[in-house]
């Protein structure tokens, strides 16, 4: 977990510092707010602390920036304003949580902790097996540097076998968690069968490595060929439907 602390008194970037690094978090200092800017788009932090009074920039210019540029990283403003205006112009920039100085450390250790958890579990955005890479985002999918060209249907069928990657994915699932629907009939399982084709010429048909493999009777799964399966997980993928 990586942290930039932008902070410019000496003295509180330290205790930032190493008290941080105490808990095994990799601290990166900026004491002013131009360092601090340059830091946060060169560099993938999972969490800014970002004082407000810096000399030159402040933070929440800094911060104002940082996002119109779409920067995603979770930030925690500290300050020693204390004003109820303040905390509002701090969380309308952009800031995901705010502490006015001074602070017990274990405080500020909580709030690092809640958002460098809520910061992961956003930053699903990408699925990946092999060199094949789907981004939840643009909807891109590529093998290697080649992009594939995928219907709606076809990239929600890739998700779903990415989600469940290296296990048994069953015909019933696909059609309860990707066809949203509850009953499974015959004439879905030749739907479904038939995209799964289509998906497979464009995801292996000319690449040397497949990844969509059939288990006969059962359904299907995304595996390097070299990896084995985990039979005894046919489960939901947790698809809301
Ligand atoms: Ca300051």
């Amino acid at each position: 977990m990586k942290i930039l602390v932008v902070e410019d008194e000496n003295k509180v970037a330290k205790a930032l510092k190493e008290g941080l690094e105490s808990e095994h978090y990799k601290v990166t200092v900026a004491q002013t707010g131009e360092d601090g800017f340059f830091q946060a788009n060169a560099q993938g932090f999972d969490l800014i602390l970002l004082d407000v009074m810096l000399p030159g920039r402040d933070g929440i210019e800094i911060l104002k920036t940082l996002r119109k540029r779409g920067l995603q990283t979770p930030v925690l403003i500290l300050t020693a304003k204390d004003t109820i205006e303040d905390r509002v112009v701090g969380l309308d920039s952009g800031a995901d949580d705010y502490l006015v100085k001074p602070f017990a450390f274990s405080e500020l250790l909580a709030r690092v902790r809640a958002l460098v958890r809520r910061g992961r579990t956003d930053q699903v955005l990408r699925l990946k097996i092999a060199d094949l890479d789907l981004d939840l985002v643009t909807r891109v999918v590529k093998r290697g540097a080649e992009p594939l060209d995928l219907t709606v249907r076809e990239f929600e069928l890739l998700e779903y076998l990415l989600r469940n990657q290296n296990q048994l994915v069953s015909r019933e699932m696909l059609a309860r968690d990707v066809w949203c629907e509850p009953t499974r009939a015959t004439s879905l399982d030749n739907v479904i069968d038939v995209h799964i084709a289509r998906l497979r010429k464009k995801v292996d048909q000319s690449f040397p490595v497949r990844l969509i493999h059939t288990v006969r009777g059962v359904g299907f799964v995304l595996k390097e060929e070299s990896s084995s399966v985990e039979a005894s997980t046919l489960r939901g993928g947790g698809e809301s439907c």
